[in-house]
């Protein structure tokens, strides 16, 4: 938990925001700002400022995120129509938020 960090606050449940799903590792969530009909993020409980930073010990957490990806889409029945999932990484690749989240976008 980093104190100054949003999506800490998020995962820890300091704030009104809504979990589609939760387990031991990550949360997901609906962005507040959506780029596309479907636009949920995939967050782990973990901080972890980027993926930059990940180490050999995230590894799980990184597959387990792609996988819970792929069933959040299955739940919002976006599976066949398709679907992007993506990282932002550092201020030039767009990241906003410093807590390791992959964005879910479809439904278009
Ligand atoms: P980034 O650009 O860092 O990859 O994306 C951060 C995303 O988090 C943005 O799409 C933004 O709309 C979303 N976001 C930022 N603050 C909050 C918040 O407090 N609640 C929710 N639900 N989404 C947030
Ligand atoms: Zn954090």
């Amino acid at each position: 938990m980093k104190d100054d960090c949003q999506f800490c606050k998020i995962v820890n449940g300091d704030t009104s925001t809504q979990f589609l799903y939760e387990n031991d590792t990550l949360v997901v969530f609906k962005d507040i700002n959506p780029h596309a009909p479907v636009h949920l993020l995939i967050v782990p409980k973990k901080h972890i400022r980027s993926i930059n930073d990940l180490t050999q010990d995230d590894k799980n957490i990184v597959s387990e995120m792609i996988t819970i990806a792929r069933d959040m889409a299955k739940k919002e029945s976006i599976s066949s129509s398709g679907y992007k999932l993506f990282f932002n990484v550092e201020r030039g690749g767009g990241q906003i938020i410093f807590h390791l989240h992959l964005h879910l976008v479809g439904g278009w």
